[in-house]
């Protein structure tokens, strides 16, 4: 796809608003090939991961392909699938590890409660934890699939999403869906039990404001919940500018843990629990990236022939715990409360 690279501009530090930044990691688009050269740079003064010079407000859209996958057709991962045994266990943990009451069957066997006790894990990450009355806002929720699932579990559903396209495929999902930014969107304040934003942080230009936003949304006792590529992860300390998750020009912020606790502090929220996740094919695509840049294009080709990816991804999948263990995976996802007002302050 040749043609010009996107226009860019000089913005400070998005956390700090140093104009102080030095230069990183310098890559092309991997994924699909938008035109140009993008920077990744570390702020001077707070250590803040972000590209400079940025791509433009209003040519962000460019950085999107018409085929980017979070704008394709969802497949929502509803928990309800497969035999009438899982979906038994996936009622029981549902109930009994996130809160969902209504799922709950006193007759559930012994059998049922091992199986859920197994399947909870892998839950907790596709279903969002019951809250309050259920009502539920994705930002950015692209085609739908995190709609898909909350609706299919009992949620009153909304979205925000800025892609036209996308956002009328999501529109089955949910009952509104706002189609704008996240700083436009005119739901009221206090309207929702869980807000969510997965994978949607690192690519808005100002992080904090769309996190106070979120907050803003949520109602007494709710939770949002956030989730986003690890730069303090292990794939990009073994890779650095190969590593996947940078996804220039699309990634304009990248977090770590701790640089995603002062985004949600400044936004007025404190996190609650952090988890880590690390899958297989980051660490694949990162290799892949990181051979081509040493001119290495055959092995990067051998690495992704079938056989050598199955074994690649099958020692991967035995050592990834670890990453997780060791609190380095490749993604970060958080749970957010709202701070009290200032008058309410309590003691300790
Ligand atoms: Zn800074």
């Amino acid at each position: 796809m040749p043609g010009a690279a996107l226009p860019t501009l000089e913005a400070p530090c998005f956390l700090c608003g140093s104009a102080e930044a030095e230069p990183l990691w310098t890559t092309p688009d991997r994924a699909f090939a938008v035109p140009g050269r993008y920077t990744v740079a570390r702020c001077r003064r707070c250590g803040f991961l972000f590209q400079r010079p940025r791509v433009r407000d209003d040519r962000l859209a460019d950085c999107y392909p018409d085929h980017y996958p979070r704008h394709q057709e969802p497949s929502p991962r509803i928990p309800f699938k497969g035999s009438a045994g899982r979906v038994r266990a996936a009622r029981w943990a549902l109930a009994t590890q996130l809160g969902y009451e209504r799922f709950r069957d006193p007759a559930a066997s012994a059998l049922t409660r091992l199986r859920a006790a197994w399947l909870a894990r892998k839950l907790q990450w596709d279903c969002p934890p019951w809250r309050g009355q259920g009502r539920y806002l994705d930002v950015g929720c692209g085609s739908g699939g995190s709609l898909g699932v909350a609706q299919a579990l009992g949620w009153r559903t909304a979205g925000i999403e800025v892609d036209t396209a996308a956002a009328e495929k999501a529109r089955r999902f949910a009952s509104e869906i706002h189609v704008g930014d996240a700083l436009t969107a005119p739901f009221a304040p206090g309207r929702f039990d869980v807000v969510t934003a997965f994978h949607v942080l690192e690519h808005v230009p100002d992080p904090v404001a769309v996190v106070r936003r979120m907050l803003g949304w949520l109602a007494p006792g709710g939770l949002a919940i956030i989730e986003v590529p690890n730069a303090g992860g292990l794939g990009a300390g073994l890779f650095g500018g190969a590593w996947s998750g940078l996804e220039l020009p699309r990634h304009l912020s990248h977090f770590t843990p701790e640089s995603l606790t002062r985004v949600i502090e400044k936004a007025g929220g404190r996190v609650v629990w952090l988890w880590h996740q690390a899958k297989p094919r980051y660490y694949v695509w990162s290799l892949g990236f990181w051979l081509r840049d040493r001119g290495w294009d055959r092995l990067a080709r051998l690495c992704e022939w079938r056989p050598v990816y199955g074994m690649l991804k099958l020692f991967l999948e035995l050592t990834l715990p670890l990453a997780r263990w060791a609190r380095r995976g490749e993604v970060i996802r958080i749970g957010v409360a709202k701070n009290p007002p200032p008058s309410g302050e309590r003691a300790g």
